[in-house]
C-alpha cells in the first residue's frame, strides 16, 4: 500500500486541494490520499470549526475512491503536530509506504517545524508546486530530502474563498458544489 497523507486546514475544502491530491496519486502511484484535517493548527486559527471543515471535507471527496476524508487529528486534544500526526499513522498502517504531502507554501517555513529529521524519516515528504511560491530559498537540507512535483497552477486559496463569501461574491467552480452548498446552509464565513 502507498498512502498520502494531505494535511490541511481546509477553510473550506477547495478544487485546488482536490487537484493537489489527485496529481499527487498519479504521479506517485498512491493507492489512497487521506485529506487530514487540523483540528488546531499550531501556526493559525481556523474560522469555521473542525468538525465542519471535515464534514465539508466528506462532501468533497466522497465521489473519488482513491480520496478519504481522515479522523486523525481530528479527535486528539491540543495543537497537532505533522511529527505526531505521521507517527500515529505510521502505528496504523505499519507496512504501508507513507507520503506526506504539502503545497510548496508550506515549505517556506519547514525549518520551524517540529522534530524534522524524525519527519523526514517518517514518511517521503512531497511539495506540490503552488502559484506564487517557489521553493528558491529551501533550506538544503530539506532540498535533498523533499520530492517536489510540478502540477497544474490553481491560484486560489481558503482565504481568497472566505473572503468572497464576506463580500457575498460566488465561490462556484471553486469549491465542489456540495461544498459551496454546504456554507450557505450553514452560513459559514460569513459578516453578519
Ligand atoms: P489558507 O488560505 O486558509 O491558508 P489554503 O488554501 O492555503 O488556505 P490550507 O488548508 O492551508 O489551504 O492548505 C492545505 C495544503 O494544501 C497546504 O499544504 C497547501 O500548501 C496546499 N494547497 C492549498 N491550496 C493549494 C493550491 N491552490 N495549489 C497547490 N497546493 C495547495
Ligand atoms: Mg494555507
Amino acid at each position: 500500500m502507498r498512502i498520502g497523507l494531505f494535511g490541511g486546514s481546509f477553510d473550506p475544502v477547495h478544487m485546488g486541494h482536490l487537484l493537489a491530491a489527485s496529481e499527487s496519486a498519479d504521479q506517485l502511484e498512491l493507492d489512497e490520499v487521506h485529506f487530514v484535517t487540523a483540528a488546531r493548527p499550531p501556526h493559525k486559527r481556523p474560522v469555521a470549526p473542525a468538525e465542519a471543515r471535515h464534514e465539508m471535507v466528506v462532501l468533497a471527496t466522497i465521489s473519488d475512491e482513491r480520496f478519504r476524508a481522515s479522523r486523525l487529528e481530528l479527535d486528539q486534544p491540543g495543537p497537532t503536530f505533522t511529527v505526531d500526526t505521521l507517527r500515529r499513522a505510521r502505528r496504523r498502517w505499519p507496512a504501508a509506504e507513507l507520503f506526506f504531502i504539502t503545497g510548496a507554501d508550506a515549505y517556506r517555513d519547514l525549518a520551524s517545524w517540529r522534530e524534522p529529521q524524525a519527519l523526514v524519516e517518517l514518511a517521503q515528504m512531497v511539495a506540490v508546486s503552488r502559484p506564487g511560491y517557489d521553493l528558491g530559498r529551501l533550506d538544503p537540507f530539506f532540498r535533498e530530502r523533499v520530492l517536489f512535483l510540478e502540477i497544474p497552477g490553481y491560484e486560489i486559496s481558503s482565504t481568497e474563498i472566505r473572503r468572497r463569501v464576506v463580500d457575498g461574491r460566488s465561490v462556484r467552480y471553486l469549491v465542489p458544489y456540495e461544498v459551496e452548498v454546504y456554507i450557505v446552509k450553514h452560513r459559514l464565513y460569513r459578516a453578519d
